[in-house]
């Protein structure tokens, strides 16, 4: 039996063309034609593909649904505590406690923009500001923005910095104080400021300043100790109600996705199993809403790019794969230079072991030695092997290599290193790194046929 392969094909097509010129010609115009349209019209399979989704900016973490199902409680109690602002009474400054995706931020943020419309139907000067610490991390920042946030005065504009911290203080104690006004503060990731002892202690002593305005805080934390580090004297002038949000089960998750996915993703574009496996993984990551929104959108992007007329079990768990690489991407990119160095030498280890014939599994010596003649070659200071043992320990803690400690009895004990992260990922990400590229490619150019 003759089989035809593709080259058959391919080669027969060209003999045909060049027994005619015209063909050629035809051909050629032919292509030209083709091309026109391909470009202008580039997106348009693109946009066919387009099919699962209504809105996918609402399955993203930074979209405030109307709807927070399993938090009506917590909602109901943030409403509580500062609704005497209503009644120009100043609240009681809020702790707001829980591990990530709990829906603190989301709460806070609902809270507040029910209350300023309640407030404007009020005739009440309410103003409800939210500074994410993560950027805005330092007292002078903070007071920086809450200044230039709340007087929309375009002439007197606070500088970035520069004033001393009782200088800018007077001067938005002052710029508050010009009416009979409530402002609420909300500090998310209030652990992340600098300084935090000093900076809540001076934003819980503003109303001290003020006769006519009033400040109240709310602070937000994933860290469920936040207040056990703070000193004594902030703790007992910041007088404040604690709210914990407890992380949510994965039915709660299903009731959180199930709403979501009402308005994000078209009616039967998802098998009825999607939504219980993402809720169930997100639910093992200590009951994360973030982890799980994130899980649908990605499964449905993924589905969407194959062209798949429905989200299925299968799309989930590439989408898992997705996400976790990303987050790997993300660990290899903000190591230090030494700890990428180690990671290199890991690489070239393994690719000498394969090359020998011999097991991919090394040694903390042999990692060593090749570190420490690579730094020799690049003209970088070496670190101890202790150092480099430490940062061996770190890898496999991030989950980057695989490091187990072995007992050669009298010889002592070794660890066995393998590489838990496939060689072209970790190369791709560390070929980012200018410093970086001449090492490697001398050293590994050639990796990737070897995985
Ligand atoms: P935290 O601030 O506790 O880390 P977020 O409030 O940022 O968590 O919530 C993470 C994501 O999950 C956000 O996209 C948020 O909209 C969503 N989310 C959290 N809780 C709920 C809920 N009860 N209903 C709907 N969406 C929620
Ligand atoms: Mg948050």
């Amino acid at each position: 039996m003759t089989t035809t392969t593709s080259i058959d094909v391919i080669t027969k097509a060209v003999d045909q063309s060049l027994s005619s010129n015209t063909i050629i010609q035809l051909h050629k115009t032919s292509t030209k034609i083709e091309d026109k349209r391909l470009s202008s019209h580039m997106f348009d399979h693109i946009l066919q593909q387009n099919h699962l989704f209504v809105n996918r900016e609402l399955l993203r973490p930074s979209f405030i649904p109307e709807v927070l199902p399993h938090r009506e409680q917590e909602i109901h109690e943030l409403a509580q505590i500062l609704s005497p602002a209503l009644n120009h009474e100043t609240p009681s400054n809020v702790i707001m406690y829980g591990k990530t995706g709990t829906g603190k931020t989301v709460v806070a943020k609902h809270v507040g923009e029910e209350l300023r419309t309640q407030g404007k139907a009020m005739g009440k000067q309410i103003h409800f500001l939210y500074i994410n610490a993560q950027l805005i991390d330092s007292l002078y920042k903070i007071l920086q923005y809450i200044g230039q946030q709340l007087i929309n005065n375009t002439v007197d504009v606070i500088p970035l910095n520069g004033l001393s911290i009782d200088t800018l203080f007077a001067k938005i104690t002052q710029r508050l104080d010009t009416q009979k006004q409530i402002i609420i503060i909300v500090l998310d990731e209030s652990d992340k400021i600098k300084t935090n002892d000093d900076a809540l202690y001076t934003l819980t002593r503003i109303n001290e300043q003020l006769r006519q305005a009033r400040v109240s805080l709310v602070c937000i934390s994933n860290d469920l100790n936040f207040t056990e580090h703070l000193d004594a004297r902030v703790k007992s002038s910041f007088g404040h109600e604690n709210m914990v949000f407890a992380p949510y089960d994965a039915e709660q998750l299903q009731d959180i996705l199930r709403e979501r996915a009402k308005v994000a993703l078209k009616s039967d574009s998802i098998d009825d199993e999607v939504i219980p496996l993402c809720s169930a993984l997100a639910a093992r990551e200590h009951g994360d809403a973030r982890k799980a929104l994130d899980l649908l959108r990605v499964s449905a992007e993924v589905a969407e790019r194959n062209s798949d007329p429905k989200v299925t079990r299968k799309h989930v768990r590439l989408a898992q794969k997705k996400i976790e690489s990303d987050c790997t991407a993300e660990v290899i990119r903000s190591l230090p230079l030494h700890s990428k160095l180690v990671l290199i030498a890991i690489m070239k280890t393994k690719k000498n072991h394969r090359e020998a014939g011999i097991s991919e599994v090394m040694t903390t010596g042999e990692v060593y030695d090749y570190y420490k003649s690579q730094c020799e070659k690049a003209e970088y200071d070496d670190l101890t092997q202790r150092r480099i043992a430490d940062f061996i320990a770190e890898l496999d803690t991030l989950g980057i290599v695989s490091a187990r400690v072995i007992s050669k009895g009298r010889q002592g004990r070794t660890k066995e290193i393998t590489l838990a992260t496939p060689v072209t990922q970790i190369m791709e990400i560390l070929q980012e790194d200018e410093m970086l590229k001449d090492l490697l490619h001398r050293n590994l150019h050639n990796q990737r046929r070897l995985i």
